[in-house]
């Protein structure tokens, strides 16, 4: 960049007093420029990309361009009081975050500074929040399903542990409630669960809270918050510095599951951080890196071999598309570098398809080896029929003459659907999702009119519950559905079903 000289006009100043000095500014540096939550200092010339500054007054900087005379960097507070020609120093650190144990249950800015109002958080361990993700030799494949108690979810679209699952759809179409709903099932699992906000309302954020405090998941949980009244840097840096905590946990051999909403805010507030640091615009105005913005936040998701612990972090990131445009520049890239996504669909929505999952378009590229044995046995046909029933159900449309293979093809195929909805809130047990999804795929329930399907499930479940716990028990300590099990099953559906 022309330095101007009404813009430098001090350190011009400077340089005449000193004339026959060169100067040389390696650990201080004075501000050129400032507006816009960025500034542009002179000197500096020790300084690191990613270093954190000091300016007057306690405020942060976060350095992003190193250029040839002088220095670009965001600001992580106001700048109201910086002025031009104020001194700048070095700290020599990148921006760390608390971390540890003390985090659990907090709610905390993009800083991992409390504001929950619950006092200072007791730690003395920071962290950097850029790490190189893990490497090859320290990873393992994923092979242990984390169960998200979403009977659409767990059946056709498995998630492992060290997973990183892409959760895409337009706006509210229930993208927020799969994610809650997928910590709310983590209660009692051993999953730490770390809930990161970006660019959403304050109102949401605090809805959330709320929500998972009633249900008792904040002591399990903690959340990260940068909502839309937040600069662009802080919301910028929340996703490293929830993934930065995760981290920890998972260094000792925790368990975590981190959800990132929504990636889309993320980039736009890093593309709106890129112009005002005008490095150039490429596609949609995204700056060329965006890629790698996601990419090594995405690539530190991981699950570790047992050698250094065996420790995970999945990670479900979400990302909001426009009328269901799902090749526009930031989907298409992280949907590359996901394992696998979950489309959610208006259509489906609206028409009571709840939650709204597109069962042609998900797919999850661990699948059946994240799932227990039991459940990869009823859910291997699920989706093959589905896609059938779907190309039947569109075909069926001109005819009015059915035969009567075809007519009990779409009745299964209706039923197979209302057994996929699920209300919000209520997770089901991995061991209640195999029984119900054997009974329906077996067209065990095709003597039940459809819009009783979904009474007939819970009073069914509740049955088996009090009447054949052997099932439910058999399942959880073998994961297999034995033919024993399924017996029971079947002889648990012939006896509920005479007094349904
Ligand atoms: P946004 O784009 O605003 O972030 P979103 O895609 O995250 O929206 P949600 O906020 O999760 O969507 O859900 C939108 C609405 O749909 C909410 O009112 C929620 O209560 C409702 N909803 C979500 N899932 C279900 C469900 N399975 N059954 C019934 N209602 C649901
Ligand atoms: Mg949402």
């Amino acid at each position: 960049m022309e330095l101007r000289p009404e813009e430098i006009s001090s350190i011009i100043k400077e340089q005449i007093k000193r004339y026959e000095k060169t100067l040389e500014m390696v650990d201080i540096g004075t501000v050129i420029q400032v507006g816009d939550a960025i500034a542009r200092i002179h000197g500096l010339e020790g300084c690191m990309a990613g270093e954190l500054i000091e300016f007057p007054g306690e405020v942060f900087g976060m350095v992003m361009n190193l250029e040839e005379d002088n220095v670009g960097c965001v600001l992580l507070g106001s700048d109201e009081n910086i002025r031009e020609g104020d001194t700048v120093k070095r700290t020599g650190r990148i921006i760390e975050v608390p971390v540890g144990d003390a985090m659990m249950g907090r709610v905390v800015n993009a800083l991992g500074q409390p504001i929950d109002g619950k006092g200072a958080i007791a730690t003395s361990k920071f962290s950097p929040i850029e790490k190189i993700a893990p490497g090859v030799i320290t990873r393992k494949s994923v092979s242990e399903p984390l169960q998200t108690g979403i009977k659409a979810i767990d059946s056709i679209v498995p998630i492992g542990r060290g997973q990183r699952e892409l959760i895409i759809g337009d706006r509210q179409t229930g993208k927020t409630a799969l994610a809650i709903d997928t910590i709310l099932n983590q209660k009692g699992e051993d999953v730490i669960c770390i809930y990161v906000a970006i660019g959403q309302k304050r109102s949401t954020v605090a809805q959330i809270v709320d929500t998972l405090e009633k249900r008792g998941a904040m002591d399990y949980t903690i959340i990260v918050s940068a909502t839309a009244s937040e600069l662009a840097p802080l919301q910028y840096i929340a996703p490293y510095t929830g993934v930065t905590i995760a981290e920890e946990f998972m260094d000792n051999g925790k368990d975590v599951l981190i959800v990132y909403d929504d990636l889309s805010k993320h980039a736009i507030a890093y593309r709106a951080m890129s112009l005002l640091l005008r490095r150039p615009p490429g596609r949609e105005a995204f700056p060329g890196d965006v890629f790698y913005l996601h990419s090594r936040l995405l690539e530190r998701a991981a699950k570790l071999d047992d050698k250094y612990g065996g420790g995970s972090i999945t990670a479900l990131p979400i990302i909001e598309t426009l009328a269901g445009d799902i090749t526009a520049y930031i989907p298409t890239n992280v949907i590359s570098i996901t394992d696998g996504q979950i489309f959610l669909e208006t259509d489906l929505f609206f028409a009571g398809q709840r939650p709204a999952i597109n069962t042609g378009l998900s797919v999850s590229r661990v699948g059946g080896s994240a799932q227990i044995k039991a459940m990869k046995k009823v859910a291997g046909r699920i989706k093959l029929e589905l896609a059938q029933y779907r190309e039947l159900a569109a075909f069926a449309q001109f005819g009015s003459e059915l035969d009567k293979e075809t007519k009990e093809r779409l009745d299964q195929g209706e039923r197979m659907l209302q057994i996929l909805k699920q209300p919000q809130y209520s997770p089901v047990s991995v061991e209640h999702q195999v029984i119900i999804i054997y009974a329906v795929l077996n067209k065990h329930l095709a003597d039940i009119p459809v819009a009783k399907i979904s009474a007939f499930e819970k009073e069914f479940l509740k049955f088996v519950d009090n009447n054949y716990p052997d099932i439910v028990q058999s399942i959880k300590t073998s994961k297999d559905l034995t033919d024993d099990n399924i017996e029971r099953i079947k002889q648990a559906l012939g006896e509920f079903k005479k007094n349904f």
